[in-house]
């Protein structure tokens, strides 16, 4: 940006907007064929769907593409009611979104005045609760995991004062995998000033062996002591393959639902979102197809990984955080270079915090392999 328009940014724009970076992606895929002179390469790095888009979903997107030209329907009203029939909750207390990610703006910006709230979570974590949170002009409090990268409540809670709108809780948690079990979950709740709302990002829950150990959803009745002020957060990207086309959702008390439908922008599912959603949720076989070639590509990453020393943290998700061996002669850094070099791109955990923690997305069966034999070249080297 020229000179005088960033003296023009800076007399128009708010503060907040000024403190932000650019945000910087990772090298594309063609980015790293063409540096590297590479024919293929393998990209394990953002916990996508290791078999893609579901065929039968793509049938229906290529079906329907003849009602792009209509807006949706306003509420999405057949996707809340299909939702609402598999997590067996009221469609009032659902709300969809342009991802999850939209969910997390309008909770901050409903619950959080500027100025006076802030926001509560563990570090590191997800970038866009701090995007949102520092956006909307409110405080974003980070609280240090301990050296086993699990969650230490008490000085989650030891952040929490009367002025905190929110405290969002991942689990299982990017980038560590750690899951709690439900008791700890029960038993925040009931410390929790009932003034705050607890936002539960279960992103990657439908990964989780089983569910109900880990989960508090299937705990939940919105009116139930101690849930008034629950929200959990549900995604479309990660088990149903969708990532590119925007779908995620909320399950929370109707009245927040409510008034989270007045002030959402009344389109942000598309018409094609909500087709293929409605599909996804249909094909059973397309996601137990996922769910077996996840678990199975998990456990082979653990041991393989185990096998070449590398420290492994247990995991309910679709990915795994290691450190390389102590003996090792690279460092993480290292070792994510000599992975690109060999076309394997994978998440180097520096930007999080972690600088000797990298993390992997279970692929599919050869991708995994060649994961292997590229870390196991890497560490040989
Ligand atoms: C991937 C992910 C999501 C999903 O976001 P979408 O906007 O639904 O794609 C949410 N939370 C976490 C922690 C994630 O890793």
């Amino acid at each position: 940006m020229s000179a005088p328009e960033q003296e023009m940014a800076a007399a128009m724009l708010r503060p907040e907007v000024l403190a932000f970076e650019q945000y910087s992606p990772g090298l594309s895929i063609d980015a790293i064929k063409e540096r590297y002179h590479l024919h293929q390469v393998v990209k394990l790095a953002s916990n996508e769907n290791p078999l893609g888009v579901s065929p039968v979903v793509q049938k229906v997107i290529k079906r329907k593409a003849d009602l792009a030209f209509r807006y949706p329907q306003s509420g999405n009203p057949r996707l809340v009611s299909a939702l609402a029939a598999l997590h067996g909750v009221n469609p009032g207390c659902i709300v969809v979104g342009n991802g999850s990610d939209e969910i997390i703006d309008l909770l901050v910006r409903m619950r959080c005045e500027p100025g006076k709230h802030n926001v509560v979570t563990f570090r590191p974590g997800f970038s866009i609760y701090s995007l949102q949170t520092r956006f909307c002009g409110a405080e974003f409090r980070e609280v240090p995991r301990g050296q086993a990268l699990n969650f230490p409540w008490d000085a989650l809670l030891a952040a929490v004062d009367e002025n905190t709108g929110l405290v969002f809780i991942t689990t299982p948690d990017n980038p560590t995998g750690f899951t709690p079990p439900v008791e700890d979950l029960l038993a925040l709740c009931e410390r929790l000033p009932a003034s705050c709302l607890l936002v539960i990002d279960e992103a990657y829950m439908d990964f989780a062996r089983p569910q109900k150990r880990y989960s508090l959803l299937p705990h939940w009745t919105p009116a139930g002591a101690g849930f008034q002020n629950v929200v959990f957060l549900r995604t479309f990207s990660k088990l149903y393959g969708l990532a590119g086309l925007r779908l995620g959702y909320g399950i929370m008390p109707a009245w927040l639902a409510d008034y989270m439908w007045r002030v959402r922008l009344p389109f942000s599912v598309n018409i094609l979102a909500e087709e293929a959603g409605l599909a996804a949720l249909a094909d059973d076989i397309f996601r137990r197809a996922s769910l077996e070639v996840t678990h199975a590509g998990c456990d082979y990453l653990t041991r393989e990984l185990q096998a070449l020393c590398c420290q492994v943290n247990p995991t309910q998700a679709n990915f795994l955080l290691f450190r390389l061996p102590l003996e090792a002669k690279i460092d993480a850094h290292g070792a994510f270079v000599k992975l690109l070099e060999q076309g394997v791109i994978i998440r180097h955990l520096k930007s999080f915090g972690l600088p000797n923690c990298l993390r992997v997305s279970v692929g599919a069966e050869h991708e995994n392999k060649t994961f292997v034999a590229a870390l196991r070249t890497a560490l040989e080297a």
